[in-house]
């Protein structure tokens, strides 16, 4: 039996980010940044108003109220050649470039209009008030995002700000699943003897989607070496890496092991990782652009828990992120958290939680055996329970968040 982190390190070993590509930034989003990035203009582009209201010089608000005659007024997205003079302001609306001679602009909640052409000034003012400089929030010239930022929603809006319209970015790889085992059945209707339902296919294109890959469906393939052969090297063709499941135990018809000795390049491994569920875990990378290919225990519990250990960070890596692994965090056990010695690290489904004070408690969900996925479903957390006799109840256990948007008690108020 290895241990967790030696297979982690071997299976990262072998994923490094994939080769950059430009892509338009409506579709940008979830990527990150393989280029520095400085600004090619600047934000806002002009001096503008941040407020409704009027401009104007500061000097003349010195006493108050002023009486000051409005010579023009200008709208976002017009321009105006008016000069403001002494004595004289210019209604403007948010957005709108200061006009020349202006200093200040007074909001209209503290103005009063006057009969004819004249608004009462009510508050004194300094230069610069509700005055948005050019390039205040990003200079032309400024490094705006680093390589390696990781784009969201407010990132892509900068970038839409500065006229950018592409970025050089780690694409998303590209993850063929597929499904190993005679006894799979797609189809609805009643099964024959010995036949199940193939879960682990939806359930990890599922998670794939969830985790911002592009999955590819590779269907089901039976335990037979060609037609494995096939499917492999057509996936690692058209994919940036493969995951399979089933066959990679110690079992007679166990030939995604098989396969993958045969295929599986300098790289393969297959491993007896000392953990519960997902002990059995094949690695190899294939074809001449060296697509890594992770072979995950059939048991759904497991083969969940394997993605999440070993799939999940590297596929990470390749789209260029950090924080590979999911937050690890120390817990309180709500209850005690049973097990026996075997030399494994037991990963118990669990659902963790935030106590009134803040304090986050862990407790079990459902039976821990590696066949039964619901306990699965329910779990926001993996308790960390290391070899031994099992951790007792107000004991501090570590947790992976699987979940970390559900750690809140379900019907919690939330935070307002
Ligand atoms: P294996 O790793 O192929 O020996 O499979 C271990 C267990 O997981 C067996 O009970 C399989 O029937 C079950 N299993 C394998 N693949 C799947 C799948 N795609 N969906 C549901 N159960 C599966
Ligand atoms: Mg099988």
């Amino acid at each position: 039996l290895i241990p967790i982190a030696q297979a982690h390190a071997f299976v990262l070993a072998s994923c490094s980010s994939l080769e950059p590509s430009r892509i338009e930034i409506t579709a940008a989003e979830g990527h990150v940044l393989a280029e520095s990035l400085h600004a090619p203009e600047d934000v806002p582009p002009f001096t503008n108003s941040a407020m409704d209201g009027f401009a104007l010089k500061a000097a003349d608000t010195r006493t108050v109220p002023a009486r000051l005659v409005v010579v023009e007024s200008v709208m976002a997205g017009q321009h105006t050649s008016t000069v403001v003079g002494d004595g004289e302001a210019i209604r403007i609306m948010t957005g709108a470039p200061i006009p020349r001679g202006a200093d200040a602009v007074c909001m209209i909640e503290h103005t009063r209009s006057e009969t004819g052409s004249v608004v009462v000034i009510e508050e004194s003012l300094d230069p610069g008030t509700n005055v948005r400089n050019a390039g205040d929030d990003i200079a032309v010239g400024a490094e705006v995002f680093a390589s390696g930022t990781f784009l969201g929603a407010a990132h892509i809006g900068v970038l839409a700000s500065l006229g950018v319209s592409s970025v050089l970015v780690h694409p998303l790889p590209k993850v063929g699943v597929l499904s190993t085992g005679d006894e799979l059945i797609t189809k609805p209707g009643p099964l024959k003897p010995g036949k199940i339902r193939d879960s682990n296919r939806p359930a990890l294109l599922s998670q794939l989607r969830r985790d911002g890959f592009a999955p590819v469906d590779l269907g089901v393939v039976g335990d037979d070496e060609v037609e494995l052969t096939k499917v492999l090297e057509h996936g690692a063709s058209v994919c940036d890496a493969l995951v399979a499941s089933g066959g990679v135990s110690v079992g007679d018809r166990d030939v995604v092991r098989l396969v993958l000795e045969t295929l599986g390049g300098d790289a393969m491994r297959w491993m007896q990782i000392a953990v519960r569920p997902a002990k059995p875990f094949a690695f190899g990378t294939l074809g001449p652009t060296s697509v890594p290919v992770f072979g995950l225990p059939g048991n759904p519990v497991s083969a969940l828990v394997s993605y999440e250990l070993f799939v999940r960070p590297a596929l990470r890596s390749m789209a260029g992120m950090q924080n590979l692994d999911r937050p690890r965090l120390s817990a309180i056990a709500s209850v005690d958290l049973r097990r026996q010695p075997d030399g494994k690290v037991h990963l118990m489904r669990a659902i963790a939680s935030r106590t009134e004070d803040g304090t986050l408690r862990v407790e079990p969900c459902g039976v821990q055996a590696s066949h039964m996925l619901h306990a699965m479903a329910d779990a926001n957390a993996l308790a960390i329970v290391p070899d031994g006799d099992g951790v007792a109840a107000g004991d501090r256990v570590e947790v992976l968040l699987l979940d970390p948007e559900q750690v809140e008690p379900p019907g919690s108020e939330g935070p307002w």
